[in-house]
């Protein structure tokens, strides 16, 4: 059976400063090395002081995971050399003295099946690692230390993953909560790391390291388990190693270094006291929690009657339930459901789009009502959102500009309505015995009017002229 454990490092994208210092959390906006100080540089003297908001926030993920959280944490040092790390130890959390580590033993529901996670610790991110060059002969390396120091989140899972599918649809399933927590956007370059293990039936466990992305994470178990299948299949061993995931060749790569615990002479940070997290914190932090995806979704589908899959697709995505949230009122909820999930998602399907729109909540609204009230054709709409995603304009303006609006005046419907009678006096005589007929010159209105008469005023106005 093949096996296959995570552990997952998540920025705190959210938080105004870096884990221990002032310098803030939100490196990427700064020009190289600007955004340090002698803290997060490790300078002689300097002293960590612990940021309470990435407490709470690390608190708040660990409670999401369904983890036990201890009445005190501690953090320790990491000791080692690289480059990317100015203190030369990473401060980070261990389970040493009892559980320490913001949660432990945690679990989600994943396809039917109960992934549990380990542990999750609260540590601070390395610098950056930039490469330059042709070859590996004259490459050189540049460091930005602007991350060192951000928030991390360290999310280790048990190997319960028996496939790569699994994996993905667990990856789908913590990224749309870190979002609605509001502690980390998935979307940003660098925010979500990670590295694998993974082990087939018979094979030793191997480590993949340094995957850039969620994206990738799932192709790097992907690869690695095609790989462990191919030798055991040629009877060759499955060694016990580090491999790195190459991200341009998509392949994973041997790393030869042996990293084990040991090496890291972790001990107590004696800089930073430990934190009790008592019962009273864990309840407040508890009621400020925004609402679970799950329960979002059951409100949907039992308050306005949205289609289970439609009301899925609505909950799980921030963006859209916020839009949604402001936007709807009780008799439109169901429409705007169905215009933001079967148009706006496809019109805006970029991070970069739906920075760019100008569409807001009052403008859904908007648009929804004229659907309802028949001002506009569901044909129609899908116009008038695109011109509106582009320009921003109101609704109004919009249907007079582009003349989007319902044909729904009586008396210029009654015209229509005559001329089309009179062209097809067979089919009115059918219409007669036959009221699906009737459909059939709804539709030549409609094609008339170019799909802008009032559907049903034309109805109407049909069965009572023919008589
Ligand atoms: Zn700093």
């Amino acid at each position: 059976m093949t096996k296959i454990g995570l552990e997952i490092h998540c920025q705190l994208t959210h938080l105004e400063s870096k884990l221990f210092c002032s310098c803030k959390a939100n490196y990427r906006e700064f020009e190289i090395n600007e955004n340090i100080c002698p803290v997060c540089m490790g300078l002689p003297g300097s002293l960590p002081r612990l940021n309470q908001e990435a407490v709470k926030k690390a608190t708040v993920i660990a409670m999401a995971l369904n983890c036990s959280i201890p009445e005190k944490i501690a953090f320790f040092r990491k000791n080692y050399f690289y480059p990317d790390l100015p203190k030369n130890f990473q401060i980070t959390q261990l389970n040493i003295y009892g559980d320490t580590s913001i949660g432990g033993e945690g679990f989600v529901i994943v396809e039917g099946k109960k992934i549990r996670i380990t542990r999750i610790q609260l540590e601070e991110d390395p610098g950056r690692l930039i490469y330059e060059g042709s070859s590996s002969k004259n490459q050189i390396t540049l460091v930005d230390y602007n991350r060192a120091g951000t928030p991390l989140v360290e999310i280790v899972t048990e190997p319960d993953f028996e496939s790569p599918k699994q994996v993905r649809e667990f990856l789908n399933i913590l990224s749309d909560l870190l979002e609605n927590l509001g502690v980390s956007d998935p979307g940003l370059d660098g925010a979500m790391r990670a590295d694998a293990n993974v082990s087939i039936e018979g094979g030793n466990k191997v480590e993949v390291k340094n995957i850039g992305s969620f994206h990738d994470l799932e192709k790097a178990v992907h690869f690695e388990i095609t790989r462990q299948n191919s030798l055991h299949s040629r009877d060759i061993s499955i060694i016990q190693e580090t491999r790195h995931w190459d991200d341009k060749r998509k392949i994973t790569v041997s790393s030869r270094s042996k990293e084990e615990d040991l090496d890291y002479r972790y001990f107590l940070e004696g800089d930073i006291p430990w934190i009790s997290i008592d019962n009273n914190i864990l309840e407040k932090l508890k009621s400020e929690m925004p609402e679970s995806i799950n329960s979002k979704k059951e409100r949907y589908i039992s308050k306005y009657n949205i289609p289970e899959q439609v009301a899925d697709v609505l909950s799980s995505d921030k963006f859209y339930s916020d839009l949604f949230e402001e936007s709807h009122t009780d008799s439109n909820a169901k429409e705007i459901a169905n215009i933001i999930t079967t148009d706006l998602m496809g019109l805006i399907d970029t991070r970069e789009k739906r920075d760019a729109t100008k569409m807001s909540a009052v403008h859904l609204r908007d648009l929804a009502d004229a659907i309802i009230s028949g001002k506009i054709s569901r044909n129609s709409s899908k116009n008038a959102l695109y011109e509106i995603v582009k320009t921003g304009n109101s609704l109004p303006q919009i249907i007079s500009d582009l003349d989007l609006g319902n044909v729904s005046d009586e008396s210029e419907l009654t015209v229509i309505i005559q001329e089309i009678i009179t062209s097809e006096p067979q089919v009115v005589e059918q219409a007669k015995s036959n009221p699906q007929t009737i459909n059939y010159l709804v539709g030549k209105v409609m094609q008339k009017t170019k799909g802008k008469a009032d559907p049903k005023l034309t109805l109407d106005l049909l069965k009572k002229l023919i008589g």
